[in-house]
């Protein structure tokens, strides 16, 4: 029997990295296929629109680089606005501004008014712990922020959002977390930051308009038929599943969110509180049209967002990097090098904490090597 290739590539996965992969390939003149098992396309950057607010529906996705290259190809496919992400923390009954910065520590410390009296506050604090290597996220966090910070501010955020204390998980994950001795509540470090004026869909419609999309297509089930229209594939699920699991089960964090139009036009005055200690289930409530500074609606639409377990069939969100896993997804790694017409990529096929920009500039070198 012949079998006729219709399509050049195969994309599993209509989110960020496939769309990326899906324009580049489209512009070198490859088709290409697009499924992806939702009834949307986007994946987890998907946005809908919901009187008037761009709802981000799997969670706050706020674009930040470094890199002026990223920004200006993401630039291409949307104009972006100047939102600038400067969250909240509620810890009980108090409001600290994020990160931690010299609007944290005055407002914790009455007694400190500059940078070195915010620093001789932290070394005195931490001096008792002696850290030298912090071997864990709570000796990372009391190593960089003392442990009165760590307390009121990480501690029961982090177990919440992990499922585990934090002695429990590795150092790397607070490190995302900028410690500054200005009063610059930015969270992020980066040079360039922003949302799409009108959301992320718009940008993912873009990146697809040359490949032809297919959804409520699950690729497991439909294998065989898809791999005898396809030459190659390019495959952003769960790098796990697509091996069957054979070697278990990856971890992932999982998480569920519980959104409401409200009667109001300001909940809560910013786009993102973190609620920090751990009796309160969720980790932090988002009010979307903050991102997009649109004061003047008379309704509001918020999420509370709650981590979960997961387990098989659920919805992997975060990739939980410690040693075990690390070691795991090595070994499914070595399985992927020997299909050398599949290629791996994103946040879940290649099993790491990506954020947006990262997932760009992944696909795109992908896209560099293999062409
Ligand atoms: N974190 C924290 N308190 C906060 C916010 C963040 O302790 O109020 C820690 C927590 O360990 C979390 C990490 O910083 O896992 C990274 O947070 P980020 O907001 O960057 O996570 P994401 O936005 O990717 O969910």
């Amino acid at each position: 029997m012949v079998v006729i290739d219709m399509y050049d590539y195969l994309i599993v996965g209509a989110g960020l990295y496939g769309a990326v992969c899906a324009y580049e390939l489209n512009k070198k003149g490859f088709k290409c296929l697009v499924i992806d098992k939702r009834n949307h396309i986007g994946g987890n950057i998907y946005t809908e629109k919901v009187e008037g607010i761009n709802v981000h529906k799997y969670g706050a996705h706020i674009f930040h680089t470094d890199n002026k290259f990223i920004w200006d190809y993401i630039n291409q496919f949307a104009e972006f606005n100047n939102y600038i992400n400067q969250p909240v923390a509620r810890y009980k009954n108090e409001l600290y501004n994020l990160p931690f910065n010299m609007n944290t520590f005055t407002k914790l410390w009455p007694d400190v008014f500059t940078p070195l009296d915010a620093q001789r506050k932290i070394e005195e604090e931490k001096y008792k712990y002696r850290i030298a290597e912090p071997k864990n996220l709570e000796e990372q966090a009391i190593n960089l922020v003392g442990p009165t910070i760590y307390e009121k501010l990480i501690k029961g955020y982090t177990a919440k959002q992990w499922g585990r204390p934090c002695k429990e998980l590795p150092p790397f994950i607070i490190k995302r977390l900028p410690v500054r001795f200005t009063f610059d509540n930015n969270y992020f470090n980066d040079r360039y930051q922003g949302i799409p004026v009108g959301g992320y869909t718009q940008i993912i419609e873009k990146m697809l308009s040359g490949a032809d999309v297919k959804l409520n297509c699950d690729f497991f089930a439909n294998k065989n038929e898809l791999l005898s229209k396809c030459k190659r594939v390019i495959f952003t699920g769960q790098i796990d599943e697509y091996f069957n699991y054979c070697f278990g089960a990856l971890e992932y964090r999982s998480v569920r969110f519980e959104t409401e139009v409200l009667n109001c036009s300001n909940y809560q005055g910013n786009a993102v509180v973190n609620y920090t200690e751990y009796e309160i289930p969720f980790t932090r409530i988002i009010e979307h049209k903050h991102f997009e500074f649109k004061t003047n609606l008379s309704k509001t639409i918020i999420s509370r967002e709650y981590p979960s377990a997961w387990s098989i069939g659920d919805e992997p969100y975060y990739p939980v990097n410690d040693d075990k896993n690390n070691i795991l997804y090595q070994r499914y790694l070595e399985l992927a090098k020997k299909e050398p017409n599949v290629i791996f990529g994103g946040r879940l096929g290649q099993y790491k904490y990506y954020d947006m920009d990262d997932v760009i500039l992944s696909a795109l070198e992908t896209i560099k090597n293999i062409v």
